[in-house]
């Protein structure tokens, strides 16, 4: 059963026409499918192309109410490869009754999926250049490629740091280009950041790769998210927002596939109330098969902004560690964690970095419980 309501325009029927790989809008079958399309009443039709690095993928919307349309006509079209009843509120990156569409994507010679699992060790706020290679290096010597790096921080207090911003991008992208980093989660909170960073990698010769992210604060930011889905350079790490509804942060998500850009990774990082005491949120990663079963994204979690403290379990696990493992043992498929040289000077959530030394460890941990999610998975037939 579906765990979140169903609201009113769900009940809207909607479709979407899918066509063989490759499809040219030059192709004639392709100019009499949209006549017919174009003569079906009351009908809204919005087209999304999808480019691969092996093939363009075209994807035809047809918003309203379609529950007249008969689907076994509109595959009759020779262009068409199949057309999906839509069922629910997330249109595009939903996870829709016989929909077989892809649940992953790659990003500069990373894949992103439903079935993999990326760890994004990081600092939470870039402070110095010292700092930033102490972090990429060592993450270069466990083969790690991603990492997460702060420059825009949105803080509560005016008074307190408020990250370097664009100043330390270009050390930042040049060392990750040093040490093989490929992907760098880097919040966003505001759309000029995103041509700072373009600027940025530009001019360093493009030697990393950046996945925007969109805090927790800003999840309901929806111009924000426009800016964000508009583009399509970078893949998206939307964050859940920390006192809303889920359905109402898969919508974010949807924000974002909506005006084009699909490459979405969906994040838990904890809900805000006093209920998660003595831990800075309330854990939520049980939502991480929730968030598998309703749309395609792959999950990430953030166990440092869950958690928040250092606190270690009587059996000498740190809660970081445990609240990870629960993630991952539910089949997350990122982890996006602070660690920092020296947590004790680091100017943003110190409380919470995991020391370098702590970094093998953490791996390690993390390594034993994907074995046991994989175990999992094939016990339950997968
Ligand atoms: C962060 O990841 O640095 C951050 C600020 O997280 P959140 O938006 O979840 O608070
Ligand atoms: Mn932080």
């Amino acid at each position: 059963m579906c765990p979140v309501p169903l609201s009113a325009n769900r009940r809207l029927r909607k479709m979407i026409v899918i066509l063989h790989p490759d499809t040219s809008d030059t192709d004639p079958g392709y100019t009499k499918l949209m006549d017919y399309l174009a003569n079906l009443r009351n009908l809204r039709i919005k087209t999304h192309e999808i480019s691969g690095t092996e093939q363009k993928l075209t994807e035809i919307y047809l918003i309203g109410d379609t529950s007249q349309l008969d689907k076994s006509q509109i595959e009759d079209f020779e262009v068409v490869d199949r057309v999906v009843r839509i069922s629910r509120e997330y249109r595009v990156l939903g996870r829709h009754k016989d929909d077989d569409r892809a649940s992953h994507f790659d990003y500069n010679g990373v894949r992103f999926g439903q079935d993999n699992l990326n760890i994004f060790a990081g600092l939470c706020a870039v402070d110095t250049p010292d700092h930033v290679e102490i972090m990429m290096r060592a993450l270069n010597e466990h083969g790690l490629v991603c990492t997460r790096m702060g420059a825009y921080k949105p803080r509560t207090s005016p008074y307190s740091f408020q990250g370097h911003g664009a100043s330390c991008l270009p050390y930042v992208f040049e060392l990750a280009g040093k040490y093989g980093i490929r992907v760098i989660a880097m919040e966003i909170t505001h759309d000029d950041h995103i041509k700072e960073i373009n600027l940025a990698l530009e001019s360093s010769g493009n030697p990393t790769g950046v996945m925007l992210q969109i805090g927790t604060r800003n999840t309901q930011n929806f111009e924000l998210l426009k800016s964000a889905g508009r583009q399509r350079n970078f893949p998206i790490l939307v964050k859940r927002g920390f006192g809303v509804t889920l359905e109402e942060s898969l919508n974010a998500a949807e924000y974002l596939a909506s005006e084009g850009n699909r490459n979405v990774v969906f994040c838990l990082r904890g809900m805000k109330t006093n209920y998660g005491d003595p831990h800075r949120n309330l854990v939520d990663f049980a939502h991480v098969p929730v968030v598998k079963q309703l749309t395609r994204m792959p999950v990430c979690i953030d166990p440092s902004h869950s958690v928040g403290v250092r606190s270690t379990a009587p059996d000498r696990i740190l809660d970081i560690f445990h609240a990870t493992s629960q993630g991952v043992i539910a089949g997350a498929n990122m982890v996006l964690v602070d660690f920092h040289p020296d947590p004790a000077s680091a100017l943003v959530d110190g409380p919470q970095a995991l020391s370098m030394d702590e970094l093998p460890w953490f791996l390690e941990d993390i390594r034993i419980t994907r074995a046991a999610y994989e175990a999992r998975c094939k016990l339950a037939g997968g």
